[in-house]
């Protein structure tokens, strides 16, 4: 059998069973943004870990390895954010090839230590080892939540609002622009987009703090494929409006003017890494209003149905079934 056949969520669907000896604190294995296990009475510790693999996240001569290091620590903050939690200690590994200089690895540093020090994370250890081939970068970080208000995927229900707390595509037209090799004027925004995201941890904090909220996400593979991830969770389905989806002009028109697909581009691909969530139609006002005193954001762009599946109503009023597929290794 090849990976392709199972594709990533396949393979971790394989490897999920049999990995808990010690169940008492478990909250949340395998299956969230981070796993949740009880620490002290009332709190709990958030765990997570993201790799970034040259390559297949980034072209070592495209990107500035500032970038890189802010990049490989924020991806992370951000599976912090989508539980509602704080971000707090963090461990990091590095494969090396010899062809990399060591400048351009103290610039990596640098990223990493000037993000860390944003969100108030200690860089506690890692490991180090070289590598043959790619450079490969791997962030471990530990955050803290009171257990009653960490949002798991699998909470949101029927009539739902469902919610952004921020605009999506760009990062997908910024990694549009590398591929293919594109200039813009205005694209130093879109491919900070897709270098530089900023984890929305401030907002995390105040959807968990509000406590209204029925499920929590980090938008990391595509609207699509992390709506999917918690309608799948929580065995419903969604009918989101594109009118309603939040974009910047500056993406809008880029996509105008290289006549691409905008709804793929933010549905499908797009790691933006701002949040997705639901909240009960009633406590909608209440989240939307918390957020904004607090400087975040809060789009509502459709509601939780009974009914599997993703739908999307069209600008034309017509409703379209869409894929819950977002980024997928192996496929
Ligand atoms: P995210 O996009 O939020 O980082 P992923 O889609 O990468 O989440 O992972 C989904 C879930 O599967 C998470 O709970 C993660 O910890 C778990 N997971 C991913 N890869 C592995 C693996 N190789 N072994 C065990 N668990 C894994
Ligand atoms: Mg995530």
């Amino acid at each position: 059998m090849k990976l392709k056949d199972i594709g990533e969520f396949g393979f971790i669907d394989r490897v999920k069973s049999e990995t808990l000896v010690r169940t008492e604190n478990v909250i949340k294995g395998i299956g969230d943004d981070c796993s949740v296990y009880r620490s002290t009475r009332d709190l709990v510790t958030l765990f997570t870990t993201d790799m970034l693999v040259e390559d297949i996240h980034f072209q070592l001569k495209a990107t500035p390895p500032g970038k890189l290091g802010r990049k490989s620590i924020a991806v992370n903050l951000s599976d912090i954010a989508a539980m509602g939690g704080i971000p707090k200690e963090a461990l990091i590994s590095i494969a090396i090839p010899d062809r990399v200089p060591v400048e351009y690895l103290d610039a990596i540093y640098e990223g990493m230590k000037s993000m860390a020090r944003e969100f108030d994370v200690n860089l506690l250890g890692g490991d180090t080892t070289s590598s043959i081939s790619h450079l490969v970068i791997n962030v471990a970080l530990v955050g803290e939540a009171r257990e009653q208000e960490v949002l798991y995927r699998s909470g949101a229900e029927r009539d739902d609002i469902v919610f952004l707390t921020g605009p999506v595509g760009s990062a997908a037209a910024g990694l549009d622009l590398l591929l293919e090799n594109r200039s813009f004027d205005g694209q130093e925004a879109l491919l900070e987009a897709h270098r530089d995201p900023s984890p929305h941890v401030e907002a995390g904090r105040i959807i968990a703090a509000q406590g209204v909220a029925h499920s929590l996400i980090d938008v990391s593979d595509g609207l699509a494929g992390d709506l999917g991830h918690i309608c799948a969770e929580s065995k419903v389905g969604a009918l989101i409006e594109e009118a309603k989806i939040p974009t910047t002009e500056l993406f809008r028109a880029y996509c105008d003017h290289f006549e691409l697909d905008a709804m793929h581009l933010m549905l499908h691909i797009g790691e933006d890494y701002v949040l997705l969530g639901s909240v009960p139609e009633k406590a909608a006002g209440k989240l939307e209003k918390a957020l904004k005193a607090g400087g975040c954001a809060f789009f509502p762009i459709g509601k939780i149905v009974a009914e599997p599946g993703l739908r999307l109503l069209d600008r034309e009023g017509s409703v379209r079934e869409i894929k819950p597929s977002g980024w997928n290794h192996f496929l």
